[in-house]
């Protein structure tokens, strides 16, 4: 995209290809773009092209609405929108075929072309994230892929916003497939918290095998795991991490999990990203919520979690901070609040 100066050009050949890969492989779609290319280089010449070309032409590639709505579209930017794409994914969303915002393409486009920070949630994605945070929960329903998209949203390289979703797509695509996923030469795999249940259960299953296992808890009664799809491979008592609050102010001096006020304007998952590296970021759990009534203010906790394992230090110029077990946490200087998170 970054050789082609026109930024409408630059959306339009992007778009094609977008719609053309949805149900297709890669290598079968090369070669139908780059004819429909040389044919409809723009926007304005796919307008004036008559639905028998464009079957004619996708013949072979299936799935042939994609073509029709792609021409239909084509002519609504070119008589209502003055040959101009939209230049942000919202406005995408609204013009391209299904609207809405899992329509594949509009943050693929707003991404590649105009370098916009969003992300992109199509079949790959969804299977990479949901194995990169090792969630088990139905990952077609509603409530997962709105966290999925948050994740894509926060994740997105800044910088790069089209190169990083090309990359996670691509991963989908060719290593972290459907089956047998390709882990050894995976390059996120030192992230990814299935692989990591993976590996731990070969291990205990060749300990087990030894007559040397220990016992492994399950995982439903690891602590008080507070989002059910999230799987958090826990071996051993697993302890929390809490953080004493300054010593004046609400709750003065009490202890609680890490927290950051968040601002109404701000997505829980953009602000925790200033905090956390986006290796931890990726192992969050889907979150829940919880809400309290103190005597005068009404808190919304958004909750998430993160298994760690092994050592973890902790910086002790920040406040004071110490790992406890469920009991040693509820015979600490808690909220009513945070017993409740
Ligand atoms: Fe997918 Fe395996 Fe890579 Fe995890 S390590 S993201 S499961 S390919």
């Amino acid at each position: 995209a970054a050789t082609e100066p026109d930024a409408d050009r630059r959306a339009y050949a992007v778009w094609v290809s977008e719609i053309m890969l949805q149900q297709t492989q890669v290598a079968t779609v090369i070669d139908y773009y780059n004819r429909w290319m040389q044919k409809w280089p723009t926007l304005q010449a796919l307008a004036q092209a008559s639905l028998e070309e464009v079957n004619e032409l996708w013949a072979g590639l299936g799935y042939y609405s994609r073509g029709k709505r792609l021409q239909e579209a084509a002519r609504k930017v070119v008589s209502e929108l003055a040959g101009q794409m939209p230049r942000t994914a919202e406005d995408l969303q609204k013009l391209l075929p299904g609207g809405g915002r899992y329509t594949a393409g509009s943050g693929a486009i707003a991404s590649i072309s105009y370098g916009q920070a969003t992300g992109v949630v199509d079949g790959n994605v969804i299977r990479v994230l949901c194995r990169l945070r090792c969630i088990g929960a139905d990952s077609s329903s509603p409530a997962v892929i709105d966290r999925l998209w948050d994740m894509a949203n926060a994740l997105v390289d800044r910088s790069r916003p089209g190169d990083f979703n090309q990359a996670l797509m691509e991963l989908g695509a060719t290593v972290c497939v459907p089956k047998a996923p390709l882990c050894g030469e995976c390059p996120v795999k030192q992230h990814c918290q299935a692989q990591l249940r993976v590996e731990k259960e070969l291990a205990f299953a060749s300990q087990k095998l030894f007559g040397k296992a220990t016992p492994v808890p399950d995982v439903e009664d690891c602590g008080k795991c507070v989002a059910c799809s999230s799987w958090g491979a826990c071996h051993g008592t697993p302890q929390y991490l809490i953080v004493q609050r300054p010593s004046s102010g609400l709750l003065a001096g009490l202890w609680e999990f890490p927290s950051l006020p968040l601002a109404q304007d701000l997505q829980a998952e953009h602000c925790i990203l200033c905090y956390l590296p986006a290796a931890l970021f990726v192992c969050l759990s889907i979150p829940s919520q919880v809400i309290h009534i103190f005597s005068h203010i009404h808190q919304t906790y958004v909750v998430y979690s993160l298994s760690l394992d092994g050592d973890v230090t902790l910086d002790p110029a920040s406040s004071p901070s110490r790992w406890v077990t469920v009991e040693e946490f509820h015979a600490s200087a808690v909220s009513t609040a945070m017993k409740k998170v």
